[in-house]
């Protein structure tokens, strides 16, 4: 399972990147978000896209320390997204080479924790991850960040998914609208 850990609590200044986030999240192959503060009208819109448009993305909430044992205990890979890392091609093949390494024999690419930053990210992030990435070496934003990431690690495949349970769905076009509905 791929999930995004989305740290930081400022939930009014935040509304519109954290929406934006687990829209992306959901859009390019994640099946969870996972974040420190209530934020009703998030959950709400995001549990309308999954009504309409199908799959099984949700967004969890935790307490505001919950994010550190998470971390601790997270049986798999955790990716954090930072403009320090290391370059985004290197970081897609060390985990390739992770994933493949025989002295981790239940790491499996699902099983994936990706940690994206608000304004400052306390230093154990970097040393609990298993890998410091970046999306180019320039500051830019989370939302982006994450759709590229999850983008190169999926090979575009995040994007094609069918979505399970879809009642509303768009039928590629090159010019105007097509659209299809069904009601079960
Ligand atoms: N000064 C912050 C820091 O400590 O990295 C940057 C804050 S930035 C507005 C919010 C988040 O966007 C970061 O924590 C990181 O997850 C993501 N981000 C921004 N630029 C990035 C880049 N070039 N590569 C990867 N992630 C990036």
């Amino acid at each position: 399972m791929i999930t995004v850990l989305r740290l930081g609590e400022r939930p009014e200044r935040d509304h519109r990147i954290n929406t934006h986030l687990a829209l992306v999240a959901r859009a390019f192959g994640a099946e969870r978000m996972i974040m420190a503060f209530r934020d009703p009208a998030l959950i709400s819109s995001i549990s309308g896209i999954g009504e309409r448009f199908g799959g099984d993305f949700n967004v969890e909430i935790i307490e505001s320390a919950g994010w550190r044992k998470l971390m601790k205990t997270w049986n798999g890979i955790i990716v954090h997204l930072t403009m320090y890392g290391q370059s985004l091609k290197e970081g897609i093949a060390s985990i390739r080479s992770y994933e493949m390494d025989p002295d981790h024999p239940d790491v499996h690419l699902p099983d994936i924790l990706i940690v994206v930053g608000g304004e400052k990210v306390p230093a154990e992030v970097y040393q609990r991850s298993t890998f410091n990435i970046a999306v180019g070496n320039q500051p830019h934003s989370e939302v982006a960040a994450l759709a590229v990431f999850l983008d190169r690690l999926l090979d575009g495949d995040g994007l094609d998914r069918e979505m399970a349970g879809w009642k509303h769905r768009i039928i590629p076009t090159e010019r105007g609208k097509r659209s299809e509905s069904r009601s079960d």
